[in-house]
């Protein structure tokens, strides 16, 4: 197409006086707009579910190939996007902080964008990115330097570029911005060096800071660039200038409730992992709690102000960050509730409406480091299961070693699940796996790791560390479980046609029947999955997405794990399938 024809069509637009490009109406209805997916999540609830059903358990086995796309270059590593579909183009991002435009019918390439990135970025766990968020004609991503950029949907340009933190403070960004009533949210990634995590809203337009939000007590948020309100009380859980560096990555991104106009984002591990350095009277009275890190966080999204929170792991002392997603849906009683499986092994089911504990139960088999959860959802804690101090160790430098489970990496790490509104039930991507890990002296250093901590990985059982498994929410029973010999690491999507779709790093990806875990169709896609898959219907035929490419923090990490993955070969290709229409019909 030539310049001529572009400035024409670019004219028309804007003098055509209807707004152009994606709304929040469309944002809000992503759901049930099944031609179209606008939201990281397939909705802001997260819920991971389509209503679609064209595609189910009867005619899954005829699901084949539309086309693939190869992110190219010597830039591979992992791939965690969750493609976006929109008027006839599909959006990606890739490693490196890359963008790309695809012809959703074709699997041609319209355009590609390589963020320029600094030497010396400090990304803790692979070079990722989680997907891209789209409003009006701009495309949101985050960079590893830590940097918001909006682009032009149609041109790939870039329409503005801000800082969101200093990289070489540690920051960097990875996760999938959302869009709110015309902001753009976002979080930040760092946690292992001893930043401060915080989430931010900026005008989408511009790209000017509207609020901040940090979620370590005692630092300050603003509205409208100016002083808004304290997060917590100074000191009230924290001893000392601890805080000053307390970590609390909000590096996953967050979710939106509607019904109750609530953003709610998780927070990772307090800084450092050496919980003996945060905790003044080493008690267990609250005082040491270390607010609000490895809590899951209700913000007004109008304000920044923090409604409710919930902490999944006080005083945490394992990794055990509080980021993973916070599910909005609706219980089989019609009861408005959050859901989020954590690190930390258990399951949590909260109520809508301020964030109050309902139930808690484990998700993964030999959690070691809590006996259980009390009235209040709070962990009833295995002392002698904690990382020894090691002030108390005769040279003071290394802490008695213990066993714990889950691993740092989690019962459940980033890796999405999803709810089916046809079961009820959710679909937790898990792993079961544990650690040897001990305490070290630390002390805080500007870009420098901040841990005062050492581990080993180690599986669980000999056959397998990944476990898919459908949680009944209503009773915490878990009604059945699919065993994979690689640690799971991709995201799971649910569909009304009775359908559970994940990859594993083996390269399959796997539909299974809701009701009973079977495998019902795979396909090898050529290296290991850890991206997240989306449908959506056109012209009358049902397609799946998922991205190829195998990378993200369990191969960085060896330990006895590494025997498990290090002959997983790298890759980078997005690939397409559909239910042609003549095969729709047949079983
Ligand atoms: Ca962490």
């Amino acid at each position: 197409m030539n310049r001529f024809i572009l400035a024409v069509t670019a004219s028309l637009l804007m003098t055509g006086g209807a707004q152009a490009g994606v709304t929040e109406e469309d944002i809000a209805n992503d759901q049930s707009m099944t031609n179209q997916v606008v939201t990281n999540g397939m909705g802001r609830h997260l819920q991971r579910y389509s209503p679609l059903d064209t595609l189910n358990t009867g005619n899954v086995k005829n699901l084949v190939p539309a086309w693939a796309f190869s992110l190219g270059g010597e830039k591979q590593r992992g791939q965690e996007t969750q493609p976006l579909v929109y008027d006839g183009v599909m959006y990606i991002t890739g490693s490196y902080s890359r963008v790309y435009a695809i012809d959703v019918m074709t699997g041609d390439e319209i355009w590609q964008y390589d963020a320029r990135l600094p030497e010396g970025i400090l990304p803790c766990c692979d070079v990722v990115n989680r997907g891209a968020a789209i409003y009006g004609d701009n495309i949101y991503f985050g960079t590893l330097d830590a940097r918001i950029v909006a682009l032009n949907k149609d041109t790939g340009d870039v329409v503005w570029r801000k800082k969101i933190a200093d990289y070489k403070a540690g920051y960097s960004y990875t996760a999938a911005p959302m869009i709110v009533n015309g902001l753009v949210v976002t979080g930040n990634s760092g946690g292992e060096f001893g930043i401060v995590g915080a989430v931010e809203a900026r005008d989408a337009e511009t790209g000017e800071l509207v609020w901040t939000r940090p979620v370590i007590e005692g630092h300050m948020g603003t509205l409208n660039g100016e002083e808004s309100t304290m997060t917590g009380t100074l000191n009230a859980t924290w001893p000392g200038d601890m805080w000053k560096t307390g970590g609390g990555a909000t590096w996953l991104g967050g979710s939106y409730d509607a019904r109750t106009d609530t953003i709610v984002f998780g927070a990772g591990n307090p800084a450092p992992w050496n919980s003996w350095l945060r905790n003044a009277g080493q008690s267990n009275d609250g005082s040491g709690d270390n607010l609000y890190a490895a809590s899951r966080l209700g913000i007004d999204p109008s304000n920044g102000e923090i409604k409710w929170h919930f902490q999944t792991t006080p005083r945490e002392g394992w990794d055990y960050d509080g980021v993973n997603e916070v599910v909005a849906y609706e219980n089989r009683a019609g009861e408005q509730r959050l859901a989020t499986a954590d690190r930390n092994g258990f399951f949590y089911v909260l109520d809508a409406a301020d964030g109050g504990f309902v139930r808690g139960v484990p998700f993964v088999k030999d959690i070691s480091w809590a006996s259980g959860l009390d009235d209040n959802g709070r962990p009833i804690f295995v002392e002698e299961n904690r990382p020894g101090d090691p002030a108390a160790a005769a040279d003071g430098k290394k802490g008695d070693v213990i066993f714990a489970s889950p691993s740092f990496l989690g019962g459940k790490n980033w890796m999405p699940m999803a709810f089916s509104q046809r079961t009820g039930n959710f679909y937790i991507p898990s792993n079961e796996w544990g650690m040897d890990i001990w305490n070290e002296p630390i002390t805080y250093k500007k870009g420098a790791a901040y841990l005062g901590a050492g581990f080993t990985i180690k599986p669980n059982y000999e056959d397998h560390i990944g476990s898919l498994k459908a949680v009944d929410p209503d009773t915490g029973e878990i009604k059945w479980e699919y065993k994979n010999d690689a640690p799971l690491w991709g995201g799971v999507m649910t569909t009304a046609g009775g359908l559970v779709f994940t990859g594993t790093p083996e390269g399959k990806f796997l539909a299974l029947d809701d009701e009973t875990g079977e495998v019902l169709w795979s396909f090898q896609t050529g290296s290991g999955i850890v991206g997240q898959p989306v449908t959506w219907e056109m012209e009358g035929e049902q397609y799946v997405s998922i991205i190829s490419g195998w990378g993200g923090a369990v191969p960085l990490w060896g330990g006895e794990v590494a025997k498990k993955v290090n002959y997983l070969n790298q890759g980078g290709t997005l690939w397409t399938f559909k239910l042609p229409k003549s095969l729709a019909m047949a079983q």
